[in-house]
């Protein structure tokens, strides 16, 4: 199977598994649909993965581009105005974002704020009219998952959440792999994301801001693979949570493992932390394996199977992701990583911290 049906087919599972009604695309500018014009992208937000990762992917982008801002900062807006040749009027501050309902040189708000401002950005977006890519983890809690599915379908504007690695080869080739039983049914699943992090002042580090730690910042990438290794929800959970420095993790997780059973029998073993870096996905199914180390962050991504050495092109994440979706507003279809996959997360990871409150296997 080639990468490019590999993709579609893979976005027709997206499709199948969120049954959301299917919003119209009356929003969208509607030179979009004519001709080869690129769709007119805001990023809301401007700090790192905003401006080295974002603004440089949307550079490369074939269907989408930048076209404007929101940020808090005056300086900020006046670098990126004269770097990215924006328009003044595609400019916007937290306070008068919500005016952007009368820009129709805007197609799509991209919010890449800490975790717990997610849900209102997302929800104002969705307000003034506007599709919206939220980035990981979608929200601090199930709940407001929900909320900001509402107000999108309420709305009706599309909602997809920054997962970028379903638009990346090698994911898609682990996701083959354990969906289509390329090698049997897949019986363990090993996930593990973590990195070391710094600045003991940042946001990542408060509960207000990020909902919680490492589990909430790179654990939903291994919850994440457990789900699209099996194709499965999974039903129980079972936690463990270590912490080595108390006063800088005084607020947040540190470091957590945790184990999901899913209804085939398939179970996964995963690992987040804050304490150093690990990133690998590893399928093990009845007739062979898959393994991608480095797995999850921004790349070369790596892998292998029983059967030898994988070699597939090493992407920009972002700009696959980006394109991806601007593909699906233009051809109206659900974006495979719609609201309903963060909701399914943020619905593991609220049971992983309840199994580690109270100690016990804890039904999802
Ligand atoms: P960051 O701290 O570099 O940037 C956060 C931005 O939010 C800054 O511009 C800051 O000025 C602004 N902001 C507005 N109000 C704020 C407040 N009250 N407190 C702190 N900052 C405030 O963070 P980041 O690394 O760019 O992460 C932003 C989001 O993107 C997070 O949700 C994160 O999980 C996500 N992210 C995703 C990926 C990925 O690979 N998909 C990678 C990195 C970050």
């Amino acid at each position: 199977m080639t990468t490019v049906s590999r993709r579609k087919f893979l976005s027709r599972i997206g499709a199948g598994t969120a049954l959301l009604s299917v919003p119209s695309i009356t929003s969208l500018s509607s030179d979009f649909f004519q001709g080869e014009k690129k769709l007119n992208i805001a990023l809301v937000g401007l700090g790192y993965y905003s401006e080295f990762k974002l603004a440089t992917a949307l550079q490369e982008t074939k269907h989408c581009q930048l076209a404007g801002i929101v940020t808090g900062t005056a300086a900020k807006a006046e670098k990126w105005k004269k770097q990215y040749n924006l328009s003044e009027k595609n400019i916007y501050n937290y306070q008068t974002f919500d005016r952007i309902a009368d820009n129709k040189a805007i197609d799509v708000v991209y919010v890449a704020l800490p975790n717990s401002m997610h849900h209102e950005f997302v929800i104002r977006a969705a307000k003034a009219g506007k599709h919206v890519i939220c980035e990981k983890p979608m929200a601090v809690s199930v709940k407001e998952c929900q909320e900001m599915i509402d107000a999108c379908n309420k709305a009706k504007v599309k909602l997809a959440i920054g997962y970028r690695l379903h638009s990346e080869p090698y994911t898609q080739e682990a996701m083959r792999v354990g969906q289509q039983q390329v090698f049997g049914k897949v019986k363990i699943v090993e996930s593990s994301m973590g990195f070391k992090i710094g600045d003991p002042t940042q946001w990542r580090l408060k509960k207000s801001m990020a909902g919680g730690g490492a589990m909430m910042d790179v654990g939903v990438y291994a919850i994440q693979a457990a789900r699209y290794s099996t194709g499965e929800e999974p039903l129980y959970v079972t936690a463990q949570e270590f912490k080595t420095d108390p006063v800088k993790f005084k607020e947040v997780d540190e470091t957590i493992f945790w184990q999901l059973e899913f209804p085939s029998g398939a179970v996964a073993n995963s690992q987040t932390t804050y304490a150093s870096s690990m990133e690998r996905l590893f399928i093990s199914a009845e007739n062979g394996w898959l393994e991608l180390r480095p797995a999850f962050g921004y790349g070369p991504i790596k892998g292998r199977t029983s059967q030898g050495e994988l070699n597939l092109p090493n992407v920009n994440h972002q700009a696959m992701q980006m394109d991806d979706f601007a593909l699906c507003l233009k051809e109206n279809r659900e974006s495979p990583v719609n609201g309903e996959e963060g909701l399914k997360d943020l619905k593991v990871v609220e049971a992983i911290y309840k199994a580690i409150a109270t100690g016990g296997k804890v039904k999802i």
